[in-house]
C-alpha cells in the first residue's frame, strides 16, 4: 500500500508530466490549464535569464580554464583560442541579450506570446550555440591532446554539465541539448578514437545520463513550484474574489436582513387593521422616547369609543373595522410625531403625549379636543351615517417615573371611571381611583365566592300604604357579610354583581329566599307583597319568566304577592322590546312590576304606558332634598303615573314633614327611615303615629 506522501508525490509528478508535456510539445492542444501554463513558461524564461550570467560565467571559466590548462600541459592549439574568442563573443552575444531581456520585462509586465516565442528562442539559441562551440571541444580538442588534458577536459566539461543542470533547469530540451552537447561527443570520440580511452567513455555517457536524470527531475521541480505557484495565487485570486463577493453579498444580505427585521418590525409594532401602533409598538416608542429625552414628562389618553359594540353588531364588524379606521385616521391628525398614537385593541386607542412638565397639561386639553371634534364628525360608511364619541383617561407620569403598563393601567382606570359616570367627558386618573378600583377588584373576588360561602342575607324594609298606614309591602334588600372584606353595602357590590354577571345568580338566590321567608312568616298577613330588585341583566336573561315562575312553585308564593323593581333604564336599553316582552309575560302572571328610582333617569314619563307597569317609586334623591326642582319632578311624576292609572310609592322618607308633604301631593305609598329601617320581619314597630302630621 502506498503512503499519503508516496501517493501525493506521484500525483503530483503526474501533474507536472502533463503539464510539461503540454508546454514542450506545442502540438498537443492545451485544455484549461492553457492560461496557467502561459503563466509558468514566462516564469521559466524569467529563471532562465536571471540564470544566464550564471551561464554564461561559467562558460568563460570554464573555457578560460580549458585554455590555461591545456596551455600549461602544452596541447593549447591556435584553434583552442580561436574557440575561446568565439566563446567570449557568444557570451557577450548573449549577456548582451539577457540585459536587453532585462530592459524589455522591465516595460513589460505582462509578456505576449510573441514575445515569450522570440526571448525564449534567443535564449535557446544562446545556450544551443554555446553547448555546440563546447562540442566542438569534444570533436576537435580531445582526439588532439594527451590522456591527461583528455581527463581534465572531460573535468571540466563535467563540472559544467553539472553546474547546468540546476542553471538550465528552467529549459528542459535545450537542458537537455545542452547536456547532450556538452558529454556526448567527447564520450562518443573518446571511444572511437585510435587511443580510445573506454573507461573515460563510459564514465562521459553513465554520467550524462546522471546530469540528463537530476536536469530533468530539477526541471520538474522547478516546474512544479512555479505550478503551485501559480495555482496559489490563483487561489487567492479566488478568494480574494470570493471576499469581494461575500463582502458584496454579506453588505446586500446585511441590508437585507435589516430591511426585513424593519418590516418585520413595522408588521409587530403596527395594528393590522389601522396602521397605527399597537401595543408593542406603543411600548418600545415608550421606550425608546425615554432614552433619547430623559426630561419629558408623559401624558397617556385611553380612549374608548362609546356604543361601539352597538355598531359592531348592529351593522356588521365590516362596518365596525371601518369606524375604527376612520377614528385612527382622525386621531391620527391630532397626534403629530413627537407624540404617539397606537390601538390597545377592540375599539381602545392611546395617546401618549411626550412633553416639558409645563407644557402638559395644556398639550392634553388641546389634544383631547380636537380629538374629540375629530370624531364626534359623522362617519359615512356604506350609507349609514354614524356618530362616533368616547370617553377618555388620562394619567400623568408627573413626578412618579411610571412604566407605560402603569401609565396605561391608569389611563385605562380613569377611563372605566368616565364609562360609569356618564360617556364623554375626560377623567384624569389620580391615586384615589386606583384605590378604588383595586377595592372593585378585591369585591368582583370575593363575591364570586360569597353565594358558595353563604355571606348574603336579606334585611326588609316596609312600604306602607299612605291612607291606612298599613305595610303592604316588603322590599327585599339584599346584604352581604364578607368573610374578607366584612360587611359590603349594597350600593357598592351590586353594581359589580352586575358588571360581573354575578347579579344572575345572586338576584336568583335573593328572590328564592325572601319569596321563601315571606311565604313561611305565619305572621304576616297573606296579602302583604314581597318587593325584589331585578336586575336588567337578569330580565334579559333567557326564560327569567320562567325562572320567576319555579321560584313560586318552588316556595308556594303567589304570584300576586310579588313585585319586581326594575330601574327607569329599561325605557333606555336597546332590548326595550325584549324587556317589555318578558314584562308582559309576568304581568300575565300577575307578578307587579314597579319602576325603582323614578326621576333619575331617562325622562321616560311618556313612555310610562309603553310597558306594562304597576307603580312607580319616586327616588329618594327627589325626596331627601324636597328643593322646588325636585317638587316639580315628583308632581310631574305623580300626575301623570296616576294619569296611566299606576301607583306611586316615595321612598327616602326620614322625617315626618317629608311624610307630610308627599301624602299632600298624592303619593299612595311610603318608605323610608322614618317609618323603618330594613331589618327583619315582620318589621312590626314601624313608625307611624309619631310625628306633626297624622292622616286623618
Ligand atoms: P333601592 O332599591 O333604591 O333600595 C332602597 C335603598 O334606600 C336601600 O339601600 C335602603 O336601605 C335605602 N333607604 C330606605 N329608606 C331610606 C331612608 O329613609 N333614607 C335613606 N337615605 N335611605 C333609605 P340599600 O339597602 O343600601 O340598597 C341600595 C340599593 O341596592 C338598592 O336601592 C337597590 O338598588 C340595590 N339592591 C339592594 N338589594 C338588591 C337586590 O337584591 N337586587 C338588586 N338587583 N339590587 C339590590
Ligand atoms: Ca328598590
Ligand atoms: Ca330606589
Amino acid at each position: 500500500m502506498m503512503s499519503g506522501a508516496q501517493d501525493q508525490m506521484k500525483k503530483d509528478a503526474g501533474l507536472v508530466r502533463g503539464v510539461a508535456k503540454r508546454i514542450l510539445d506545442p502540438g498537443i492542444e492545451m485544455s484549461a490549464g492553457e492560461e496557467l501554463n502561459g503563466k509558468v513558461q514566462r516564469d521559466l524564461l524569467d529563471l532562465a535569464y536571471r540564470n544566464n550570467w550564471a551561464n554564461i560565467l561559467v562558460n568563460l571559466a570554464a573555457g578560460g580554464s580549458l585554455v590555461v590548462m591545456l596551455w600549461l600541459l602544452g596541447d593549447l592549439a591556435p584553434i583552442t583560442m580561436i574557440w575561446l574568442m568565439v566563446v567570449t563573443v557568444v557570451c557577450f552575444v548573449r549577456f548582451w541579450g539577457g540585459y536587453l531581456y532585462r530592459m524589455e520585462r522591465e516595460n513589460v509586465s505582462n509578456l505576449s506570446d510573441a514575445l515569450l516565442r522570440k526571448w525564449r528562442f534567443r535564449y535557446q539559441t544562446g545556450v544551443v550555440v554555446t553547448g555546440l562551440l563546447w562540442s566542438m571541444v569534444g570533436v576537435i580538442e580531445i582526439p588532439t591532446v594527451h590522456g591527461e588534458s583528455q581527463f581534465l577536459t572531460m573535468i571540466i566539461i563535467a563540472g559544467m554539465a553539472g553546474g547546468a543542470t540546476g542553471i538550465l533547469a528552467p529549459v528542459f530540451w535545450v537542458g537537455r541539448i545542452y547536456l547532450c552537447a556538452l558529454l556526448l561527443p567527447p564520450a562518443v570520440i573518446l571511444s572511437l578514437m585510435p587511443e580510445s580511452n573506454y573507461i573515460l567513455s563510459a564514465l562521459g555517457l553513465v554520467f550524462l545520463m546522471v546530469m540528463l536524470v537530476t536536469h530533468r527531475n530539477n526541471h520538474a521541480v522547478l516546474f512544479r513550484s512555479f505550478v503551485l505557484k501559480h495555482q496559489n495565487q490563483g487561489l487567492v485570486e479566488d478568494l480574494r474574489q470570493k471576499n469581494r463577493i461575500t463582502e458584496n453579498w454579506n453588505a446586500t444580505l446585511e441590508a437585507r436582513v435589516e430591511q426585513r427585521t424593519e418590516e418585520l418590525r413595522n408588521l409587530v409594532e403596527h395594528d393590522a387593521l389601522t396602521g397605527i401602533l399597537n401595543r408593542d409598538g406603543i411600548v418600545a416608542w415608550f421606550e425608546h422616547k425615554k432614552r433619547s429625552d430623559a426630561l419629558l414628562d408623559y401624558a397617556v389618553l385611553f380612549i374608548d369609543l362609546d356604543r361601539f359594540k352597538q355598531i359592531n353588531d348592529g351593522l356588521s364588524h365590516a362596518i365596525g373595522d371601518e369606524v375604527l379606521r376612520a377614528v385612527s385616521m382622525r386621531l391620527r391628525e391630532c397626534v403629530d410625531d413627537r407624540h404617539a398614537l397606537g390601538r390597545w385593541g377592540g375599539d381602545e386607542f392611546l395617546i401618549v403625549l411626550a412633553a416639558p412638565h409645563e407644557e402638559l397639561h395644556p398639550l392634553v386639553e388641546t389634544t383631547v379636543e380636537l380629538a374629540q371634534r375629530a370624531v364626534n364628525q359623522p362617519i359615512n360608511i356604506v350609507g349609514h351615517t354614524l356618530h362616533v364619541g368616547f370617553s377618555t383617561g388620562v394619567a400623568f407620569s408627573s413626578g412618579r417615573n411610571p412604566s407605560i403598563s402603569e401609565l396605561i393601567h391608569w389611563a385605562d382606570l380613569a377611563a372605566a371611571e368616565v364609562k360609569r359616570s356618564g360617556r364623554g367627558s375626560v377623567h384624569n386618573y389620580d391615586k384615589m381611583l386606583l384605590t378604588e378600583q383595586e377595592r372593585r377588584l378585591s369585591v368582583t373576588q370575593a363575591l364570586r365566592r360569597a353565594l358558595s360561602a353563604d355571606e348574603f342575607y336579606i334585611e326588609y324594609q316596609p312600604i306602607i300604604d299612605a291612607t291606612l298606614g298599613d305595610i303592604i309591602a316588603y322590599e327585599a334588600l339584599l346584604r352581604w357579610k364578607s368573610g374578607l372584606l366584612g360587611a359590603v353595602p349594597p350600593d357598592e357590590f351590586i353594581p359589580i354583581a352586575e358588571e360581573s354577571a354575578l347579579i344572575v345568580d345572586i338576584g336568583e338566590w335573593c328572590m328564592r329566599r325572601a319569596c321563601q321567608t315571606v311565604h313561611d312568616n305565619t305572621e304576616i298577613p297573606v296579602t302583604t307583597k314581597i318587593a325584589i330588585n331585578v336586575s336588567i341583566r337578569q330580565i334579559v336573561m333567557p326564560n327569567f319568566p320562567d325562572m320567576v315562575s319555579r321560584i313560586l312553585a318552588e316556595t308556594g308564593l303567589e304570584s300576586s304577592r310579588l313585585v319586581l323593581e326594575v330601574t327607569e333604564s329599561i325605557f333606555e336599553k336597546r332590548q326595550m322590546s325584549q324587556i317589555s316582552a318578558v314584562l308582559d309575560h309576568l304581568h300575565a302572571m300577575e307578578v307587579g312590576i314597579h319602576i325603582d328610582d323614578f326621576g333619575t333617569g331617562y325622562s321616560s314619563l311618556s313612555r310610562l304606558h309603553e310597558i306594562h307597569v304597576d307603580a312607580v317609586k319616586i327616588d329618594k334623591s327627589f325626596v331627601l332634598s324636597m328643593d322646588e326642582n325636585a317638587r316639580v319632578v315628583i308632581e310631574a311624576a305623580i300626575l301623570i303615573a296616576h294619569r296611566f292609572g299606576l301607583k306611586v310609592i316615595a321612598e327616602g322618607i326620614e322625617t315626618p314633614q317629608q311624610r307630610a308633604e308627599l301624602r299632600a301631593m298624592g303619593v299612595d305609598a311610603y318608605q323610608g327611615y322614618f317609618f323603618a329601617r330594613p331589618g327583619q320581619l315582620p318589621c312590626r314597630d314601624i313608625h307611624w303615629h309619631t310625628g306633626p302630621d297624622l292622616p286623618a
